[in-house]
């Protein structure tokens, strides 16, 4: 066995219920004493209580998904302007990305506390758009130095969003089975991640404002980052990350949908994936076990409901084609890709070949 797998330098709090004195403390540690919170206008009040015992300078309310580069510049003049010590952010991953975003450039310290299941928390991974055009690159400075999990702090996240972000985490551990940096550690985290979600999807649909759903999909959340971290878009992000930059197609949804026709595709050719994330769901097989998974919280299920219409499939392909990565378990063509748009467009079941679909 040949493998290098970096840890990457992070303290990970899970404090259900308790996030404003764990953020305290954390904050205390980083000797911060200019403290910038970062929070969208709906989530402003739980950061509010979440922050309330900081020694907080500036407030920041200007959020965008995708992090557009204006937003993210006045984010950074605030923070310059304020003496600003150290970034709290207390939001989903568009908030998270703005404080990775000041991070970039001023190498200001991070703590984050999530309110979804997007994980942008534990990656090193930055997004930045400019004129529609989405830019991503890895530094180490924008990996948050801290992350407060409480899961009461998600419990306002309405289902449907719960389960199209906690299908957002499912596809970092699915991804990570064959990204191309993934190793080892990184399949034994994501089988891990998928396991909670699959079990505690479920749980939130069926008692929203219960914790123990929400917890396993938090602690989930985290070992899906790390681990896609760790190896890398894959495939599935790789269209992802096309379908949402062209299309402005909502984040979380679009993986929900797109994550069952890719393990559909890729599975077959990935047999340790494949027994790996079969076990995970306790099924016969992994896209057996995301199907009914998928069924059991309701999932969202085609593009077309959100935004792609048909007639974008075929000018988007060569782009995709150009994004696929080396190394994935098959080798992917123009038709490969055609099919597979077509299928999560329209919403089909992912457990049909789309040759017999199409016969
Ligand atoms: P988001 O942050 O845009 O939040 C989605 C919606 O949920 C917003 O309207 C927000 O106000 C609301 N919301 C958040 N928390 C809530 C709560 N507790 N209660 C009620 N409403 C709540 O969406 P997201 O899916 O969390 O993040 C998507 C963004 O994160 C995208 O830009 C994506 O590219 C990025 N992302 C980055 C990484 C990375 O590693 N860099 C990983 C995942 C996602």
């Amino acid at each position: 066995m040949r493998f290098v797998h970096e840890s990457p330098p992070q303290r990970v709090r899970f404090a259900s219920g308790e996030a404003a004195g764990a953020l305290g403390e954390e904050v205390d540690r980083l000797g911060a004493s200019r403290v910038m919170v970062i929070a969208a206008p709906p989530e402003a009040r739980l950061a509010e209580e979440v922050t309330a015992g900081l020694p907080v300078v500036h407030r920041h309310d200007d959020v965008a998904m995708h992090v557009p580069l204006a937003v993210a510049e006045r984010a950074r003049n605030a923070a310059r302007d304020r003496g600003v010590d150290l970034v709290v952010t207390v939001g989903g991953g568009s908030t998270t990305g703005l404080g990775k975003a000041v991070a970039l450039t001023t190498g200001l310290p991070v703590v984050a506390v999530p309110t979804t299941y997007a994980g942008s928390e534990a990656t090193s991974v930055w997004g930045l758009t400019e004129d529609g055009r989405k830019t991503t690159g890895t530094d180490a400075r924008v990996l948050p130095r801290a992350v407060v999990y409480d899961a009461a702090l998600t419990v306002s996240l309405p289902v449907p969003m719960s389960v199209a972000s906690g299908l957002n985490a499912l596809a970092h551990c699915v991804d990570s089975m064959w990204g191309p940096r993934a190793d080892p550690i990184d399949r034994v985290l994501a089988a891990e991640g998928a396991r909670a979600l699959a079990a505690g999807l479920p749980k939130i649909t069926a008692e929203p404002t219960g914790l123990a759903g929400r917890e396993q999909a938090l602690y989930a959340t985290y070992l899906s980052a790390r681990a896609f971290s760790s190896a890398g878009s894959g495939l599935h992000h790789k269209i992802c990350h096309v379908l949402g930059g062209r299309y402005n197609l909502p984040h979380a949804q679009t993986h929900a949908v797109v994550l069952p026709h890719v393990l559909a595709f890729n599975a077959p050719a990935a047999p340790e994936a494949e027994e790996r994330l079969a076990a995970a769901f306790g099924a016969s097989s992994a896209i057996e076990g995301l199907h009914r998974l998928r069924q059991a919280v309701d999932a969202p299920k085609a593009l077309r409901d959100y935004g792609f219409e048909e007639r974008d499939i075929d000018p988007v392909v060569p782009a995709i084609l150009e994004s696929v990565p080396e190394g994935n378990p098959r080798a992917v063509t123009a038709g490969d890709v055609r099919r597979l748009l077509h299928a999560a467009w329209e919403g089909a079941d992912p457990r049909t070949p789309s040759t017999e679909r199409e016969n």
